[in-house]
């Protein structure tokens, strides 16, 4: 059977985006209504600042909205922290939980990311669960194992009954500029996809698997076409609206 999996493409503006960042919405916004609509849903992960606005903004040309990252509480003393809900309040529809920078700079471990990847969920948001080795895990061939054993530990149980979106970003393509091979991601893809419909089945079939890392005009293309890759997660390349509408339209 041939499952057809409907492409994400995602913007992670990261700690990137003042009120008048809104304006290069307003662009992508006139990009996309014009000529073919995308093929790919399309969602913007703003500031957590601007987000109520990219969501209202972003409506009328079916631009949708996500968190960079949730507390896995429903509410309490967590200063600085945001909630699920909170998120899906303001207007989001997805989240991105265990990105390599939190992960990173937060210690967030693949417990964490799967109880925030849960709140996700009971608040009614996609979860894009972010994975991916260090350049020294590659190096020493453990990539593979390295990725099966965060996924394992990241995406909960309930992802049989939810929609989740799973990110492969290799953390030494992150903002370098470097990219895996082709046959690299392919390969790392197929992986994710065996390790999905093994756990979860018909479901795991289905899962949009993103890669990011570097994405971006030039390479968009031909990494959007290999087998498994559903969509992009893109940083860099998001910020600037003609960038990220060629990503879209490489979809
Ligand atoms: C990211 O941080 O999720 C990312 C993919 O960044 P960049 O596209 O800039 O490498």
């Amino acid at each position: 059977m041939t499952t057809t999996i409907t492409p994400l493409i995602a913007g992670n503006w990261k700690m990137n985006g003042m009120r008048a960042s809104l304006d290069e919405l307003t662009t992508l916004a006139g990009i996309m209504t014009t000529g073919d609509a995308p093929r790919a849903v399309v969602v913007i992960c703003p500031p957590a600042t601007i987000l109520a606005a990219v969501a209202r903004q972003g409506a009328s040309s079916g631009i949708l909205a996500g968190g960079q990252d949730c507390h896995p509480s429903a509410a309490g003393p967590h200063t600085g922290d945001i909630a699920a809900g909170m998120l899906a309040d303001a207007g989001a529809q997805y989240v991105i939980v265990g990105h390599s920078e939190r992960r990173a700079a937060y210690g967030e471990s693949d417990d964490l990311v799967r109880a925030k990847a849960e709140a996700a969920m009971g608040a009614g948001l996609k979860p894009i669960i972010c994975v991916g080795e260090t350049e020294a895990e590659r190096d020493a061939g453990n990539a593979e194992a390295v990725v099966a054993s965060q996924l394992a530990g990241s995406v909960p149980e309930a992802a049989g009954q939810h929609d989740v979106v799973v990110a492969y970003e290799p953390v030494w393509a992150i903002g370098t500029g470097r990219t895996p091979s082709n046959d690299e991601i392919a390969q790392m893809h197929g992986a994710i996809r065996r390790l999905l419909v093994d756990r979860f089945g018909e479901r795991g079939a289905t899962v949009q698997i993103l890669y990011g890392g570097s994405l971006k005009p030039q390479n968009a293309r031909e990494i959007l076409a290999l087998d498994n890759v559903n969509g992009g997660l893109v940083g860099g390349a998001s910020l600037l609206a003609k960038d990220f509408a060629t990503i879209i339209s490489a979809v």
